[in-house]
């Protein structure tokens, strides 16, 4: 029996992060449910902010804001909105937001340059934030981590991803995994149970950003399908519209930057308190030269300076859904929101009235992400094989099936003894037998596993579908399958023992089939996917060749040259050699509705010959 020491690498646990613009968080899934960790103050939420002002390693959260309004232009909040963009792509309006100033780094990169002449990057400033969360984790959990799943907004580019993992290369975390922040929303909200088809629009109004994301899912994934928002958008320009409203009824005139941060500051209190309460008494004590300010605010008046912005969102959301070829708003099946400012009942409101949903509630709306990607990281980390040695199965076990996919008969970590079975039949018309090829691995690929033994079935000629075998795998105490194959027509039993290999395999072995079949999750999927669309297209295009040399000639030209055109599309991405799976899919379904009035016709042909 191995030693845990030996696990180490491969065993260490994975923890979930958000790195967010305003404000990010860190989970990780602990006995089975993700869990966010907060830390020594009891904070879940770590505000996006890190300080240079003083010498020394930077603040980061919570102190820096603080010293944000002391220093302002040493300390750099948002640094997301920067991460992995060139200087040449900043707007002037994007140069002038920032109380901190925004130069080009040698790279064509953004740079900040701060008041000692040192230069900061986005990259470092986000590694400050990472590596915050990281030692959170780490002392809660009393153990080192070093790798991370993190979220990015669905829009990232691949250089804003690249950067990303930068940052976090920089703060010595290894990122196992980039997810959206919307489908980690969804995972969140337990979402990845839906059926297929069924659409999931994300809401996140955040601190400075918006995003709409339109989900779908499809073979068991999400897919997002459309995107929209507005990066200048989000509870910052709430509270903008509230502070300008206070400095324009007391008659503050021109503000310093660090009034500015100030009345900015109590303006956010004032927003996030109008949430729960109809009044908030907003009071700037020694505010200018002395002087002290107090104010009644009234939800109301709130709502009243924020509903062109909120209605912004409602303008975006609907043009998201017409690009998502989404006929309205209220078609989705699900509407989830996230980030923090959508605890503004103005906006729950108003959203529920566009969409004609109830939106779900159920999560922190500022930490559904967070909780998302610990739920996958902890996914991740629980496909590799836990300390304890329980009699389990170490790989899953099945048979080839047609097209050289794996099909599972025994997942791996299956208690032993353990049996289970299914039915098969041909595939092909008049196939003389079945070739039962045993497989141990987790790859999706057959030829990517390792193959334990072949038994071969033989069964009488017969049209496709119309053979029987079941197949049955059987593992006892000592760890040996036996395989059981029967051709139920004929009773007949065919029968493969395989020792010991079943279960006992070198630990190593294990460790690398496991974590290369995580390495290799997304191609292997996209390889399924697109073996199942090939054996589509292969039944399809002899049927329609044939079809056409039958009854062809009854169609009209339009449709002739409909079908001709949606077989030439399936037999280029078929020869194309990318293995686009889901444009062939697509095509597959296009030739199948190309080829309706075809089929009937076929029927027709078939009776009147009767
Ligand atoms: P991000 O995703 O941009 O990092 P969050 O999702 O954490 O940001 O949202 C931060 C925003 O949410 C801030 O503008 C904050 O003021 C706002 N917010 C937080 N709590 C409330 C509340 N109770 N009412 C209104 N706004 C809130
Ligand atoms: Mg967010």
């Amino acid at each position: 029996m191995s030693e845990s020491t030996s696990l180490s690498t491969t065993d260490e646990l994975i923890i979930g992060i958000d790195l967010g613009t305003t404000n990010s968080l860190v989970g990780v899934v602990d006995s089975g449910f993700p869990i966010i960790l907060a830390d020594a103050q009891g904070d879940r939420l770590t505000p996006s902010v890190v300080s240079y002002a003083a010498p020394g390693s930077p603040q980061v959260g919570r102190p820096a804001l603080r010293s944000a309004s002391a220093a302002p232009s040493a300390t750099i909040a948002s640094a997301k909105r920067y991460l992995g963009r060139p200087f040449s792509d900043l707007s002037n309006e994007e140069l002038a937001a920032p109380p901190f100033r925004l130069v080009a780094r040698k790279d064509g990169g953004i740079g900040f340059a701060m008041p000692d002449s040192t230069l900061a990057t986005p990259e470092e400033a986000s590694a400050e934030v990472l590596s915050h969360l990281k030692k959170v984790a780490e002392e809660v959990l009393e153990t080192e981590v070093n790798r991370a799943v993190i979220t990015v907004p669905a829009y990232f580019n691949n250089s804003q991803r690249e950067a990303t993992k930068a940052a976090a290369a920089k703060a010595g975390l290894t990122v196992e995994r980039i997810i959206n922040e919307p489908t980690a929303a969804a995972l969140a909200y337990g979402l990845d149970k839906l059926d297929d088809d069924q659409t999931v629009a994300v809401y996140d109004l955040g601190g400075g950003t918006f995003d709409l994301s339109v989900l779908q899912m499809r073979d068991g994934l999400f897919e997002v399908i459309a995107t929209a928002g507005d990066t200048q958008l989000g509870g910052d320009d709430f509270d903008a519209a509230l502070a300008a409203s206070v400095a324009e009824e007391l008659k503050l005139g021109e503000l310093s930057p660090e009034e500015s941060t100030k009345l900015m500051a109590e303006a956010r209190k004032a927003k996030e308190a109008l949430s729960e309460s109809e009044t908030y008494p907003l009071r700037l004590p020694f505010f200018r030269e002395g002087e002290s300010y107090e104010l009644e605010l009234t939800r109301d008046r709130f709502d009243a300076e924020i509903s062109e912005l909120v209605n912004r969102t409602g303008s975006i959301c609907r043009r998201a859904f017409a690009e998502a070829g989404q006929k309205g708003v209220d078609t989705i099946d699900h509407l989830i929101l996230v980030g923090g400012s959508t605890r503004v009942p103005q906006v729950q409101q108003k959203l529920k009235e566009w969409f004609g949903h109830e939106p779900n509630l159920s999560q922190h709306p500022d930490e559904a992400v967070a909780l998302g990607a610990a739920i996958q990281a902890g996914i991740l980390c629980g496909r590799v094989r836990s300390i304890v040695l329980v009699d389990v199965t170490p790989l899953s076990l099945g048979i080839e099936t047609f097209g050289g996919l794996m099909n599972v008969i025994i997942p791996r970590n299956s208690t032993i003894p353990a049996k289970a079975g299914e039915l098969f039949t041909n595939a092909v018309t008049n196939q003389p037998g079945m070739a039962i090829r045993v497989l141990q691995g987790e790859r999706e690929m057959a030829k990517d596993n390792w193959l334990l033994g072949d038994i071969e079935v033989p069964f009488s000629p017969g049209p496709k579908g119309s053979a029987r075998v079941g197949v049955q795998f059987a593992i006892d105490r000592d760890g040996i399958l036996e395989v059981l194959a029967r051709d139920t027509a004929t009773g007949e039993d065919h029968l493969l023992e395989i020792r010991n290999s079943a279960v006992d395999v070198d630990d190593d072995e294990v460790e690398k089939m496991v974590s290369e079949s995580v390495d290799y999750a997304f191609d292997d999927m996209n390889e399924r996917v697109w073996t199942e669309a090939k054996l589509k297209s292969e039944e399809l295009l002899p049927a329609v060749e044939m079809a056409m040399a039958q009854v062809g000639e009854s169609l009209d030209e339009a449709e002739a040259a409909e079908i001709a055109e949606a077989a030439t599309l399936v037999r280029s991405i078929l020869e194309g050699g990318t293995h686009d799976a889901v444009a062939l899919k697509a095509a597959n379904k296009t030739l199948d509705a190309a080829t309706q009035t075809l089929a009937a016709l076929l029927v027709e042909a078939a009776f009147s010959e009767m």
